[in-house]
């Protein structure tokens, strides 16, 4: 049985992907990574996204300012989002949130633009990445005003790494959990606790290309090829074969993401 997966989230814009991006992508395909979404952080990066997307069949564009960026962001950085986030090639909005971890913007600048990217995510009824890092009860709380608002979320909760509690809260709102290589390292023995009870059909995998390679490549530069490490764990935790693993995250990616690629 072919295996396919989906890497829901990668940065290939990075300029680690400068001199090897196509040996990359066929190392990707030859693993059975079947599409890749390339997410953007700030307004250069999206655009990268984008022409990344149309030079390449495999891979899809994220477009947004990314929680760590948005004190950097100029109007004309947003007005460039605003005129990506209708293009075919770009089936999701982020990502977005709130990051604790590096004091780059107060939390109030990061919650006002973590607001607008909920709301230009409706508005083109596109689903939305969320980086939330040491952030979980702020992230959750205006989750939840949106949820109370406008009904069940479309989204993602990128390379998840909260609690129990968190995960519950989510999958509550309707959203999906993604994860990434940190569920192979050996002392993540609470976050594998954690993906363990996520029902499959809420399930998605990422590499969080280049960063936070998995295991047994764990410090090297990360690629999409990489996810299927962490796949084959979540298949052992899930307690499933990684063909079912494979086909039921991939479905799941297709659903959120969108069935095809629009030409
Ligand atoms: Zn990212």
């Amino acid at each position: 049985m072919t295996i396919h997966l989906y890497d829901t989230h990668a940065h290939l814009d990075d300029e680690r992907f400068h001199t090897d991006l196509e040996a990359v992508l066929d190392r990707a395909r030859c693993a059975g990574v079947v599409a890749i979404n390339t997410i953007g952080i700030d307004r250069a990066t999206s655009q990268a996204a984008v022409a990344l997307a149309q030079r390449y069949d495999a891979l899809r564009a994220v477009v947004g300012i990314q929680p760590n960026h948005v004190a950097e962001v100029q109007a004309q950085d947003w007005d460039t989002i605003l005129a990506f986030a209708g293009l075919p090639q770009v089936v999701a909005i982020g990502e977005t949130g709130l990051d604790r971890y590096w004091d780059r913007a107060p939390i109030a600048l990061q919650e006002e633009w973590f607001d607008r990217h909920l709301e230009l995510a409706r508005q083109w009824n596109k689903p939305v990445i969320i980086h939330c890092r040491e952030a979980e009860a702020d992230v959750v709380r205006m989750l939840r005003n949106q949820y109370d608002r406008f009904g069940p979320l479309r989204g993602v909760m990128h390379s998840f790494s909260g609690d129990a509690t968190t995960a519950e809260a989510c999958l509550a709102m309707g959203l999906y959990l993604s994860f990434a290589g940190m569920l192979t390292y050996k002392k993540n023995h609470d976050l594998r606790a954690v993906a363990q009870r996520v029902p499959l059909d809420r399930l998605l995998i990422e590499s969080d290309s280049p960063y936070l390679a998995p295991e047994p490549q764990r410090g090297k530069r990360n690629e999409p090829s990489y996810v299927a490490h962490t796949a084959n764990v979540l298949a052992t935790l899930q307690g499933v074969p990684l063909e079912t693993l494979a086909q039921q995250t991939t479905a799941n990616a297709y659903s959120l993401f969108g069935e095809t690629k629009p030409a």
